[in-house]
C-alpha cells in the first residue's frame, strides 16, 4: 500500500487496481499523511469558508437520492427574494465571507435575467467577493449569461461517471451526457468548475468510483465536493445503506493527491455520518468548509437528506463553531476569496507549514 502511496505522490496516477484496494484500505495513517503533505504544500494551513445560501427548494428533477426532488410532496416549499439573498449576504460578509454560494434546486421560476440581476448585484456591492452558482443543468447560452453577470464559479457534480448507473440513480428525462456537456461548457466559459460524486450511492461499485476518478482526470475541475450518500424517507432510496465514512476519507486523501491544486470541501454530508467528519475531512486532505448563511427559518427545508446538521444556529454560530472545529483539526480558516492555485508560485503560507 505505501508503494501505490508513494506512486501517487509523485506521478499522481497509478492503475485500476491499486486505487481499489486504497480506496478500501483500512490502515489509511500513510495514506491522510501524504495527502497532508500536498495540501500543506500548496495551501499550507488555510481553511477557505464558503457562506452556502440555499436560495430556493422547489426543483424540477426527481433524482432518486434527493430530498427536494419534484414528486416528494411531503416538502414544505421556499423561495428566497433577491433582497433575503442580499441580506444573507451582508450578513456573511461581516463574519469574514469573500464566497457565496447560490444553491438550489432546478427552480424555472427564476429567470435567468433574474438570477444575472441577483450575482450582478452581489458583485457589485461586494467587489472583493466572489460568487459561486449551483443550479444545476442550464444550457450553453444560460450558462454564458450568467458568466457575463459576473459568475465566478459553478458547483455541478457528475454524480457517477458510469452511464448504467447513472441511470440507476435518475429518471429516464436526464442523462449523464448532458451533465457532462455542461461541464465542459462550463470550463469553456471560463468558470471555476466543481464537481464530485456521492460515496456510497445505491448500486455504487469499487469500479464506479474508479471510473469516477478518471473521470475527474478528463475534466480538471478546480473544485471536487464529495461526501456520503445518506438516506432521504420521502425518495424511492429511503431504506438504501448510507454511504461509508471510510471510504469518504480515503477518497479525499486519494483526490489530494491526484489533484494537489484542488480546493476540496469538507461537506456537511460528512458532518452529517460522523459528529467528527468534517475534522476528519481536513485531516485527510480537505481545504475549504462550507457553512449555512440561509435563514434559519428555511434550514429544515433544504432537506437533501435526513438527519442534516446545523439547521438551528444562525450563521455567526456557524462560522464560530467551524472556526473552532477547523483550528481543532490543526488548521486556520481564513477570510479569503480563496481561489484555486493551480501552481505552486501562488501557494498559501499564512499559518506556517
Ligand atoms: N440541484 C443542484 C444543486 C442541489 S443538490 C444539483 O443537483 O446540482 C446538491 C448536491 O447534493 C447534489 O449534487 C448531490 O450530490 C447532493 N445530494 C443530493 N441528495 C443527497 C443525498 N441523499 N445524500 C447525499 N448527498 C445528496
Ligand atoms: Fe433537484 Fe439537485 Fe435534488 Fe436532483 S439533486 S432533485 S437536481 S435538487
Amino acid at each position: 500500500m505505501e508503494k501505490s502511496v508513494d506512486a501517487l505522490y509523485e506521478k499522481q496516477n497509478i492503475d485500476d487496481e491499486s486505487l481499489k484496494l486504497l480506496i478500501d484500505a483500512d490502515d489509511a495513517e500513510y495514506l491522510q499523511e501524504k495527502a497532508r503533505t500536498v495540501r500543506r504544500k500548496y495551501y499550507g494551513s488555510a481553511v477557505y469558508t464558503r457562506g452556502l445560501i440555499e436560495f430556493t427548494n422547489y426543483c424540477k428533477n426527481n433524482c432518486f437520492y434527493c430530498g427536494l426532488r419534484a414528486d416528494n410532496k411531503n416538502l414544505q416549499r421556499y423561495r428566497l427574494t433577491k433582497e433575503d439573498i442580499l441580506l444573507c449576504c451582508t450578513k456573511g460578509y461581516e463574519l469574514g465571507f469573500r464566497t457565496f454560494v447560490l444553491q438550489g434546486g432546478e427552480d424555472m421560476t427564476y429567470s435567468d435575467d433574474e438570477i444575472c440581476d441577483i450575482v450582478h448585484e452581489i458583485k457589485s456591492r461586494f467587489t472583493d467577493c466572489a460568487v459561486t452558482l449551483s443550479v444545476g443543468e442550464r444550457s450553453f447560452e444560460t450558462y454564458k449569461a450568467y458568466r457575463e453577470a459576473g459568475t465566478d464559479r459553478y458547483l455541478l457534480r457528475h454524480e457517477t461517471a458510469d452511464e448504467a448507473h447513472y441511470k440507476k440513480l435518475h429518471p429516464e428525462s436526464m442523462s449523464l451526457t448532458n451533465r457532462k456537456r455542461c461541464l465542459f461548457d462550463l470550463k469553456k466559459l471560463g468558470y471555476q468548475v466543481g464537481s464530485g460524486f456521492m460515496v456510497g450511492s445505491p448500486y455504487q461499485t469499487a469500479d464506479d468510483l474508479v471510473s469516477d476518478l478518471r473521470f475527474l482526470q478528463k475534466l480538471q475541475p478546480d473544485m471536487i465536493g464529495i461526501g456520503p450518500f445518506l438516506p432521504h424517507s420521502d425518495t424511492p432510496f429511503r431504506d438504501e445503506e448510507k454511504g461509508s465514512l471510510k471510504r469518504c476519507l480515503n477518497l479525499i486523501a486519494i483526490l489530494r493527491l491526484m489533484f494537489p491544486y484542488a480546493l476540496i470541501p469538507a461537506t456537511t454530508a460528512l458532518g452529517t455520518i460522523h459528529p467528527m467528519g468534517r475534522e476528519m475531512g481536513l485531516k485527510a486532505g480537505a481545504n475549504v468548509v462550507m457553512p449555512n448563511l440561509s435563514p434559519t427559518g428555511v434550514r429544515e427545508l433544504y432537506s437533501l437528506y435526513d438527519n442534516k446538521i446545523c439547521t438551528g444556529e444562525e450563521a455567526a454560530e456557524c462560522r464560530e463553531c467551524l472556526a473552532r472545529r477547523v483550528r481543532s483539526a490543526g488548521f486556520e480558516l481564513v477570510t479569503d476569496k480563496g481561489d484555486v492555485k493551480r501552481n505552486l508560485t501562488d501557494i498559501d503560507t499564512r499559518g506556517g507549514k
